[in-house]
């Protein structure tokens, strides 16, 4: 059946805790830090909401659903695997990724010298290339708790496109 309707959007967003003594993974790429994020996974915020965003654009559930965080057996799991995951959902519904845009939200380390390896590390679990995956950053003005840098938080947003109408 062709799938419907031809064009699909989807949000994504994901926070995590800031924690010492753990590597910073971001978009799939280990960022040098003085701390890392908490979680039951290696914790990759931003990987995560574009994760969400796939799988939202198709209606599907969230990660939580297919990674539960009760599951020992997924402890320190490598997001770019939960992020294959909701491509392929969305693949077996007969969607391909447009694009997708992905903001964080952190008052540090600067993660534009990292940019295209995120790109490259996303593109590469999602087969799309750079010109396709947004990569942003802001601080949040040292407002409430992320601006304290007690957390990191990402927004993403994902367009899916029927195979049928490329
Ligand atoms: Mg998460």
């Amino acid at each position: 059946m062709k799938p419907f309707p031809p064009y699909r959007v989807g949000f994504g967003y994901d926070i995590h805790r800031i924690e010492r003594d753990r590597p910073l993974v971001l978009a799939g790429v280990t960022i040098p830090s003085q701390f890392g994020l908490a979680g039951h996974s290696d914790a990759d915020v931003m990987t995560h909401a574009i994760a969400d965003a796939i799988l939202g654009a198709g209606g599907l559930p969230d990660i939580g659903h297919y990674f539960p965080p009760s599951d020992p057996s997924i402890k320190g799991i490598d997001s770019q695997k939960i992020l294959a995951k909701a491509r392929n959902e969305v693949e077996a519904m007969g969607y391909q990724i447009g694009n997708i845009d992905c903001t964080l939200i952190a008052e540090g380390p600067r993660i534009g010298p990292f940019r295209d390896q995120m790109k490259s590390a996303l593109g590469e679990t999602l087969g799309l290339p750079a010109n396709r995956i947004g990569i942003k950053a802001t601080s949040n003005e040292e407002l409430d708790d992320l601006g304290q840098l007690l957390g990191m938080a990402a927004h993403a947003v994902c367009c899916l496109i029927s195979r049928e109408s490329v």
